[in-house]
């Protein structure tokens, strides 16, 4: 199946009180896990790629030329997106060149004003293109040079400025942030996610920063209107955890061990058991 974008799945998984995982991708095993893991699950799943992935995996060009031949080569039937992950104006346009098949445009940090003009000019350019995309209005904390930031929460009025210019779905900030969360977080803020759905209705709203917020909190932030929820560090970390005990354990050293497609297998296989709870988690399983 070619990329679709993301806004069949999100409507359905609004409707139906589940939740489609945004998985981000780093490279070939990464992007491997992720699609097995869905087609197996029988989930939808959104691939997120950031600037600084994308870069890294050589451009965005590389990225769509690696995933398209992947659906055809690993016989991926699921429903796949391939998603920006808080794109810059000119990273969106880029991305929307290359092929992929929705962005997300990160305009929170810009005045509102500013945020509703740019995001407005890339809605008409992804409606013309069949493209879904996502904003965000109130900015989500998280680390920055050694500096953890609280979560702020989004104004939902706001929310509803952006929501009423056509965006596919909307990241909204209920506390949340990216990275590990710190000891003393004071968790999502429901009473502003409860007013943001009151204000924009039926638009899928986002939850960032899905690493290690507690499973009853994701759950009820599902039943308040959260359809899609992004998954990055926790990936990272268990696939840096199996790799740790590979290595330490000598496996490296032994036979053809330092093979890498050997060396890589057990950090692939920890990606992928990740990807499968947090499927479960969100309840997309046997609904592509
Ligand atoms: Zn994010």
């Amino acid at each position: 199946m070619p990329l679709v974008n993301a806004k069949e799945m999100l409507t359905k998984a609004k409707a139906g009180h589940y939740a489609v995982g945004q998985f981000n991708i780093n490279n070939l095993e990464w992007t491997k896990a992720i699609l097995l893991t869905a087609q197996e699950m029988n989930s939808p799943v959104i691939l997120g790629v950031s600037e600084g992935a994308g870069k890294y995996m050589c451009g965005y060009k590389t990225v769509v030329g690696m995933v398209e031949g992947m659906l055809e080569g690993l016989n991926i039937t699921v429903p796949v997106a391939l998603h920006l992950d808080h794109g810059s104006y000119e990273g969106a346009k880029a991305c929307i060149e290359a092929g992929f098949s929705s962005i997300m445009f990160d305009g929170s940090h810009y005045p509102i004003d500013e945020n509703i003009e740019k995001t407005k000019e890339l809605v008409a350019i992804c409606e013309e293109k069949g493209l879904s995309i996502e904003a965000e209005v109130g900015s989500i904390g998280g680390e920055e040079d050694g500096v953890v930031g609280a979560g702020e929460c989004a104004d939902p009025n706001e929310c509803k400025m952006i929501a009423d210019l056509g965006v596919t779905m909307l990241a909204a900030g209920i506390g949340n942030i990216h990275g590990k969360y710190p000891a003393n977080w004071a968790g999502l803020s429901f009473d502003t996610l409860a007013a943001v759905q009151e204000k924009t209705g039926t638009m899928p709203l986002v939850l960032h920063g899905g690493t290690g917020i507690p499973a009853d909190m994701i759950k009820k932030a599902i039943s308040l209107g959260v359809s899609k929820i992004n998954v990055n560090t926790e990936c990272q970390l268990a696939f840096q955890e199996a790799t740790r005990k590979y290595i330490e354990a000598g496996k490296d050293l032994e036979g053809k061990g330092f093979d890498p497609r050997k060396l890589l297998a057990d950090g692939v296989e920890a990606i992928k058991a990740c990807v499968k709870e947090k499927i479960e988690l969100f309840g997309s399983a046997d609904k592509a």
